[in-house]
């Protein structure tokens, strides 16, 4: 299953919980600051994401949005429009 992350970088700690939790190694940290003076969280290989979420539970700031692709029967292949439940 294809998915994908979005991260509020301004809502993130940098704490890497997201990082450990991610079982394909997506998200890494980034070698900049945000407004607060965290280095955030970004998806690094946002190919290899399958939108499995565990990253946005982990989450303690609620900063990762989670999107799955959506089956070729119920929407156009290739779409993402699916917004995972947090
Ligand atoms: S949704 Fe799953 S595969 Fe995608 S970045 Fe989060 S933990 Fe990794
Ligand atoms: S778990 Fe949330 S707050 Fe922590 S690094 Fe990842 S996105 Fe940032």
């Amino acid at each position: 299953m294809k998915g994908m992350i979005v991260i509020d970088e301004e809502l993130c700690k940098g704490c890497t919980y997201c990082i450990y939790a991610c079982p394909l190694g997506v998200i890494a940290i980034k070698d900049r600051f945000n407004k607060k003076g965290f280095f955030p969280a970004s998806p690094k290989y946002p190919d290899k994401c399958t939108g499995c979420n565990m990253c946005a539970q982990m989450c303690p700031e609620i900063a990762i949005e989670v999107y799955r692709e959506v089956g070729p029967t119920r929407s156009r292949k290739g779409q993402i429009c699916q917004k995972d439940m947090q």
